[in-house]
Parts: structure tokens; C-alpha cells; sequence
């Protein structure tokens, strides 16, 4: 079988931040990679899980949730896949996931979809986990252009 693109991409270079991965027609995949890949440190699964949920909650109601298709964790827990389509420009994109994790970061209350019979493990869930990740990265990001995109 073929090597798929992603893993052509020598991780052991990667720092944190946000990235295109690829462009498929009109569909771009951002990575934001909150891990240094293969450091030891990853993020742990209830955070990552919590995370998820208020991610897509907030991505998926603001102004370009038309143009949202994907929203979800990385295998290896070092960071998030997100999916937009190319009307949504490059500073837009950046601008929505820093408003996604200071929407995260500053969250109080129940978690979206975390009921019994909305999610697939209601009980795996870390908010104070998914709050400290999304401030973090909050920081990682500010100042983040569109130059910076290219892995
Ligand atoms: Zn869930």
C-alpha cells in the first residue's frame, strides 16, 4: 500500500501550532497540533474527549458552521483535525479556532453532548483537562498568520 501523505511529513520536527495538511478540492485540512509529536507529554483521553465536544459545539454555531465538515482528535493525542471548506479564507480559519479555544478555555457549566445517550462514553470526560489544553493553545496561537500554516 501506498504511504499516505500525512506520515511522508517527518513528525519528529513538528512544533505546536496550526497547519494545512492537505487540500482535497475544496475541503482543507487544518492540523492543530497541541503536542509536540513523540515528547512524551499528550493529551490525556477525557480531556481530548471533553475537548471535542466543545470544539464542534462552537465550531459548528458560529458564522461558518456551513462551511465545517470535520472536527476530531488525532490517534496519536497531539492534536485536533479540522475540516473547512476553501470559501472560509485562511485568516478566517485561524480567527475561528482562536475563538474556539478561548470559547473552551473560559467555559463553565455541563459539557454539550454529554448526556448518557448523546455520547459514546459520557462518563469519560475532563473539562478542567480540555480548559487547561485550549489556554495553551490559546497562547501558542496569538499573533498565528497564514505564513505560519505551511508544514
Ligand atoms: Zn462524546
Amino acid at each position: 500500500m501506498k504511504t499516505i501523505a500525512s506520515f511522508t511529513v517527518n513528525h519528529d520536527t513538528l512544533e505546536k501550532g496550526m497547519y494545512i495538511s492537505r487540500i482535497d478540492g475544496d475541503v482543507i485540512t487544518y492540523d492543530i497540533r497541541m503536542k509536540k509529536p513523540n515528547g512524551g507529554d499528550y493529551l490525556p483521553v477525557p480531556a481530548m474527549h471533553t475537548f471535542e465536544h466543545l470544539f464542534a459545539t462552537y465550531a459548528r454555531n458560529s458564522a461558518f458552521s456551513d462551511s465545517v465538515l470535520y472536527v476530531g482528535p488525532m490517534g496519536c493525542r497531539t492534536g485536533f483535525y479540522f475540516l473547512l471548506r476553501d470559501r472560509v479564507s485562511s485568516e478566517e480559519a485561524i480567527r475561528l479556532v482562536q475563538e474556539s479555544f478561548a470559547f473552551i478555555a473560559a467555559f463553565e457549566g455541563e459539557i454539550p453532548g454529554s448526556k448518557r445517550w448523546e455520547c459514546g462514553n459520557y462518563l469519560e470526560h475532563d473539562l478542567a483537562g480540555a480548559k487547561a489544553a485550549a489556554a495553551d493553545m490559546c497562547r501558542v496561537l496569538e499573533g498565528w498568520t497564514p505564513a505560519m500554516l505551511a508544514y
